[in-house]
């Protein structure tokens, strides 16, 4: 049971590599709260402050409402698990997961409980005797999990446990991991670079880039209402479409022109446009590959000429141009759509997403 507060938290790597810039979060007891972002941002190191790895340079950490800037490893009540396992070669699994509770000079009796119960949790009670070169990956990287689970930790870190493993154990062990956090009912922290992790498992995740935290909020709210151009294409699988337009006022109405060719906006958009009293400017507009229709031709639907177009079972990718910019549109297969295809194409309105021009802001 732990909640953790970070302030302001800042880290700087001799004197001159900006890691982490003014990260603010509160992380409730019990959250399954996900570090994304991509290489370099700034994720591992944030977990290791948190584990007391890594020195805070400004700011503060609190767990439970104690501050916690200087406590050692041994005395915050945390497991971290490893990318690379970092699992003892020459022990037996079952060694590796009771040196942790040795070492804390643990009764045999309770560390032989604790180690069973974990190997239960995991389903690895048959392979208690093996070393680790007799292991898959998976199931080292159940072993590591293992040795986190027997110190009853207050805190869960994981930082990015699964990148090692094949696609499809990859997705087995992130359904594991859901049901891990139900049965232990503590807290964690899960690092990834990987979007669909992220959104497949925090109850709120935090996006993150060259340091600084980009949004930070639920999986569908990030989806749907993204903080930024960068967030907007950083989720979402093919990536939101992206393309330069023009705001403007039209008979006291905005609307978008996109080479002379209209765009409404919806109502809905557009009370918030006047609600925030946006001026007209040049804007980037997004929209998901799964917001545009094939349509009829109407005086709204763009032609475009079909590039390619990718089977993917029952949908369908569409690769098109849209003047200068590359569209990806998502269809049903039955719809049988060839390159050199021409299409009508229109956008669901209310799905457009309008970012400023210079700064990449949300502007819904
Ligand atoms: P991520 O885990 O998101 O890939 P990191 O936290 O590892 O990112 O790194 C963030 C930034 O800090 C990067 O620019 C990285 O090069 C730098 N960095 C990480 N560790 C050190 C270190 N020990 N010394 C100096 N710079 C570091
Ligand atoms: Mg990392």
């Amino acid at each position: 049971m732990a909640s953790i507060t970070f302030k302001n938290i800042c880290k700087i790597y001799d004197k001159e590599v900006v890691a982490v810039k003014d990260f603010n979060l509160e992380i409730q007891d019990k959250e399954f709260i996900v570090l994304v972002g991509p290489s370099g941002c700034g994720k591992t190191t944030t977990l290791r402050m948190v584990a007391g790895l890594e020195e805070i340079s400004s700011g503060e950490l609190y767990i439970d409402e104690k501050k916690v800037n200087t406590a050692l490893p041994k005395d915050r009540d945390i497991a971290m698990v490893f990318q690379n396992y970092a699992l003892y070669p020459h022990m037996t699994v079952y060694d590796n997961m009771a040196f942790g509770l040795k070492i804390r000079k643990m009764k045999k009796t309770e560390i032989k409980e604790r180690v069973i119960n974990a190997a239960k949790i995991l389903d690895i009670e048959e392979l208690l005797q093996r070393k680790p070169r007799a292991l898959s990956g998976g199931q080292k990287q159940r072993v590591a999990i293992g040795r986190a689970i027997v110190r009853n930790p207050k805190v869960f870190l994981m930082d990015e446990p699964l990148s090692n493993l094949d696609a499809k154990l990859r997705n087995e062990m992130r359904a594991e991991i859901i049901k891990l956090h139900k049965k232990l009912q503590t807290t964690f922290i899960y690092v990834t670079h990987d979007q669909t992790e992220a959104m497949t498992l925090g109850d709120r995740i935090v996006i993150m880039k060259d340091g600084f935290v980009q949004q930070i909020a639920s999986p569908q709210e990030v989806y749907n209402n993204p903080a930024n151009e960068f967030v907007a294409t950083f989720v979402g699988i093919p990536q939101m479409n992206l393309f330069d337009a023009e705001l403007i006022m039209e008979d006291d109405e905005y609307i978008l022109a996109l080479n002379g060719h209209k765009i409404n906006i919806s109502d809905k958009h557009k009370k918030i446009l006047k609600f925030k009293d946006i001026k007209p400017q040049s804007v980037r507009v997004g929209i998901r590959p799964e917001n545009i229709m094939i349509s009829e031709k109407t005086p709204e639907s763009f032609e475009i000429n079909v590039d390619m177009s990718e089977l993917m079972g029952h949908e369908m990718l569409i690769h098109s141009k849209l003047y200068n910019s590359h569209i990806i549109i998502k269809a049903q297969s039955r719809l049988n759509i060839k390159a050199d295809d021409k299409i009508n194409i229109s956008f669901m309105t209310d799905e457009l997403h309008l970012f400023e021009k210079e700064t990449g802001h949300n502007l819904l």
